[in-house]
């Protein structure tokens, strides 16, 4: 992951156990899983653009057994990688997309979690190939991460710019700012089908722009916060393709002159890398 800007961190963070309650396909390149049961009730919801580490079981339940309890932190990380590579679970990291405290038919607490499925085959990304297979029933473990999207830097006027990856966390933060915020978000969605609407204050104008093949993730929305006028002094949150927020924080501060501290940015991939590890991303978001 990218460089970023500090992280509020949540009071507990610890290995939560939880099951794939539903899936749903909900556009070409978007699927949602839905978990729950197992260690749900000790999940701390909030809200904004809450984010967790996945483990996914691609080499079976038992490595999700032998996760080590702190495998954020450095030393976890090294333990993490001792779990021998067949076994090791795939770790990732996702956004709470939506949290309720009861699910349907009286159930417990649900999270729903959108992944986005991208390229095909091997190029998929073992978390983006474990989505579009996944199982009602399969086990997971989280561990949650808090928030990139710092509230005490502002949440009545926002400048919001992600790519798709960083949707559900857009839609996350839209979801928490009050009802009189004002201000923007400009999203890139792969697809004109792959545009999921979702709730904002009337005051935050919602932008999807549809990136045609072969155009470079990020770029688009990063034209379209270069044609926009700030609401006054925002708080401004970019995430995606690590160039997005890189290329946007630097454009805000140095051509608009937005103060550094109100720039809350998050590097979320990376084109043509797989997973950055854990213990390079702990010292990246410190920076
Ligand atoms: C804080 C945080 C929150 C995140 N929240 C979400 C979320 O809610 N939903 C979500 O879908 N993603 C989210 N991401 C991004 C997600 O973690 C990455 O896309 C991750 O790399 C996907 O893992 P993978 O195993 O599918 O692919 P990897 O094994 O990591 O990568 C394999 C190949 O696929 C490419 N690749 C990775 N992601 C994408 C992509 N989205 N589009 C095109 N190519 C890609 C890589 O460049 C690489 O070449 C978040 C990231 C962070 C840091």
């Amino acid at each position: 992951m990218a460089r970023s800007s500090t992280l509020v961190k949540p009071a507990v963070q610890e290995l939560l156990h939880l099951t794939v309650l539903r899936t749903e396909r909900l556009s070409p390149h978007w699927m949602r899983i839905t978990l729950g049961g197992g260690d749900i009730a000790r999940f701390r919801p909030l809200g904004y653009d809450q984010w967790f580490r996945l483990f996914l079981p691609v080499g079976g339940d038992e490595g999700l057994e032998r996760i080590p309890a702190k495998a954020n932190s450095i030393l976890g990380y090294l333990k993490y990688l001792r779990i021998p590579a067949g076994m090791r679970p795939v770790m990732r990291n996702y956004t709470v997309r939506a949290y309720r405290a009861g699910g349907p038919d009286g159930g417990g607490a649900e999270i729903d979690v959108d992944f986005v499925l991208h390229g095909s085959g091997d190029a998929a990304g073992p978390a983006s190939r474990w989505a579009e297979a996944a199982t009602p029933g399969e086990s997971v473990v989280i561990i949650d991460e808090g928030l990139g999207f710092r509230p005490e830097r502002g949440v009545e006027r926002v400048a919001l710019v992600a790519d798709e990856t960083g949707a559900p966390a857009v839609a996350g933060v839209c979801a928490s700012l009050p009802a009189t915020a004002t201000g923007f978000a400009i999203i890139e969605a792969p697809s004109a089908d792959d545009i999921l609407p979702f709730d904002a204050p009337a005051g935050v104008d919602v932008q999807w722009i549809v990136r045609g093949a072969g155009v470079k993730p990020g770029s688009l929305a990063l034209a379209a916060l270069q044609e926009r006028d700030l609401p006054g002094d925002p708080h401004a949150f970019i995430v995606g393709e690590q160039a997005l927020p890189t290329a946007a924080r630097r454009y805000l501060v140095g051509e608009r002159g937005l103060d550094k501290g109100a720039v809350s940015f998050v590097g979320y991939w990376r084109v043509g890398a797989g997973e950055v590890p854990a213990a390079g991303r702990q010292s990246a978001e410190r920076s």
